[in-house]
């Protein structure tokens, strides 16, 4: 979502009902989606909106958060250096619409 002052903040549509705190890996999904408005525009977001169906959560994207979400990447791309992490499915679709297949050397699409 583009705002007036050209700044970018990245919403995450989920279709369940918000739990009481933002899921961890729902928050780190809006991370990956900040690194990348980032990594494509050049401009950082200061926060992403996490939108459930009944409940919105602003969440900031920190240098902690950010830092949270390079190590995870780093882990996943280590596991799978090491054979330790394999994808479980054969869906394109489930790959087209995940955060970090850009990272990821097991992508279908
Ligand atoms: S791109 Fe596909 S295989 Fe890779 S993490 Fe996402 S869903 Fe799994």
């Amino acid at each position: 979502m583009q705002q007036a002052d050209g700044s970018v903040v990245p919403v995450e549509l989920k279709s369940g009902r918000a739990p009481d705190e933002p899921w961890e890996g729902h928050v780190l999904q809006l991370a990956a989606y900040c690194l990348l408005v980032d990594e494509t525009y050049g401009v950082r977001p200061a926060f992403g909106i996490l939108q459930y169906k009944d409940k919105a959560f602003a969440i900031d994207y920190s240098d902690s958060l950010e830092e949270d979400l390079l190590d995870l990447l780093a882990e996943m791309r280590e596991s799978q250096y090491e054979g330790e992490l394999d994808r479980d499915h054969n869906e394109w679709q489930r790959c087209n619409g995940c955060s970090v297949r850009r990272y990821c050397q097991q992508r279908l699409a």
